[in-house]
């Protein structure tokens, strides 16, 4: 059985079918239509003679041994958010079976070749996103705080997972699941607009931005909006404002993909008749150099500490949240961007945005690289995430390509 790309695309609007509706995918983790979703997968992988394994996660492996038990492993998640978009995760589910064919068609691969569907990428239903693949890369490390998280229903995470087969405090075990891992390879939408601004198909992702999050919270004095003279008022909202802005010149001067986002401000008291006595304002900043993402903060500590002068207001950073950057093998980037200029001329190299779970492999020490094909409008997350499918169908003679060179290298 030679590579089918086309059988993928059919494969992918098969399961859109069997798992979606009006507005969209609904294969939630841990709900009757992600169990439908991996019984449909466990159909698709059967001819291939590969055997399947649940680990202590909920992740779902296929295995196909080859001659060594080191393994090449391909992964992705076929769970969605919900009114979700038919290609977010699932892609690389159906473009590893279908690379899983060719292999098992060609015989005995070198290495033993394994396809993941990593358990609940999203967190959609409990919001803590990569759960199998960091309970698998040994950084599930908030199992106390897991075990209180109730879903919108008041349903308990643990009793979620349990009905499920997966018990929360046996997660970790799931560790074991890399011990043989040799390499990581993962095919994803962009989720972006960058490839298709390019009028690029594919490019090959350097690693995933690293993160800072912060509540910034600006404390001036509420004064009525009448009898307060404009030079007499200490405005939170003006330090908060003028941060805002300043994040552009900011982002502009470190550069290289850096982002910085102003979520959302709080104020208060919050009524048209008061000068904003507190703004609390969100801040994410991302970087895939963990330098530059350093000094995108303290550019940021500097110009509110100056705002904060010049309006005669407090000014108070509190950390919500961060991750370091985490780059992908170099050596696999460079296989990547070979398969990908074989396969349609052009090349490219781009950071992650989003978090995904190749992050979490490669943090374990797993050589990983991740393939992006164009995502029209840079949209997904909604029923209106598209990929053309010729783009679809290159990427998954991408993705093998880049498997069989893989392959090559590490039995070499
Ligand atoms: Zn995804």
């Amino acid at each position: 059985m030679a590579l089918n790309p086309k059988r993928t695309v059919a494969e992918l609007e098969e399961l859109r079918e069997l798992t979606g509706d009006e507005n969209g995918a609904q294969r939630v983790a841990w709900t009757e239509t992600w169990e439908t979703a991996r019984a449909w997968l466990r159909g698709k992988v059967a001819e291939t003679g590969a055997t399947e394994e649940i680990d202590e996660a909920g992740n779902q492996w296929f295995t196909l041994a080859g001659d060594s038990e080191r393994a090449l492993l391909l992964g992705g998640h076929i769970d969605s958010v919900p009114n979700g978009g038919w290609l977010d995760g699932c892609l690389n589910v159906l473009a590893g079976v279908e690379v899983l064919r060719r292999i098992a068609e060609d015989g005995r691969p070198p290495l033993t070749v394994r396809l993941v569907n990593w358990a609940d990428e999203e967190g959609a239903r409990f919001g803590r996103s990569l759960f199998g693949s960091s309970a698998a890369a040994g950084s599930l490390a908030d199992q106390d705080e897991l075990r209180r998280r109730h879903d919108a229903d008041g349903v308990a995470l643990p009793d979620a997972l349990r009905a499920h087969g997966v018990d929360l405090d046996r997660a970790h075990a799931a560790r074991a699941q890399l011990e043989s891992a040799a390499a990581y390879l993962e095919l994803h939408i962009e989720q972006g607009p960058v490839l298709e601004s390019l009028e690029l198909p594919l490019g090959v992702v350097l690693g995933t931005f690293g993160v800072e999050r912060h509540q910034i919270t600006w404390k001036g004095q509420a004064a009525h909006a009448g009898s307060t003279p404009m030079d007499k008022r200490r405005d939170a909202l003006a330090g908060a404002s003028k941060l805002a802005l300043e994040l552009r010149p900011i982002a502009a001067e470190v550069g290289e993909g850096a982002v910085c986002t102003c979520g959302g401000v709080v104020c208060k008291p919050g009524i048209v008749t008061s000068v904003v006595e507190t703004a609390e304002q969100l801040l994410d900043q991302r970087h895939l150099n963990a330098g530059s993402l350093a000094r995108l903060l303290s550019l940021a500590h500097e110009a509110s500490e100056r705002f904060a002068g010049e309006e005669d207001v407090e000014v108070v950073w509190e950390r919500i949240w961060s991750i370091e950057p985490i780059l992908f093998d170099e050596q696999l980037v460079e296989l990547a961007d070979e398969s990908i200029r074989e396969v349609c001329g052009t090349s490219h190299r781009l950071p992650s945005g989003p978090l995904h779970d190749a992050a979490e492999v490669a943090r374990a020490g797993v050589p990983t690289v991740m393939l992006f094909v164009q995502s029209l409008r840079g949209l997904s997350h909604t029923k209106l995430e598209d990929t053309k499918s010729e783009h679809l169908e290159l990427s998954v003679q991408a993705l093998d390509r880049l498997a069989a060179k893989t392959l090559a290298k590490l039995s070499a």
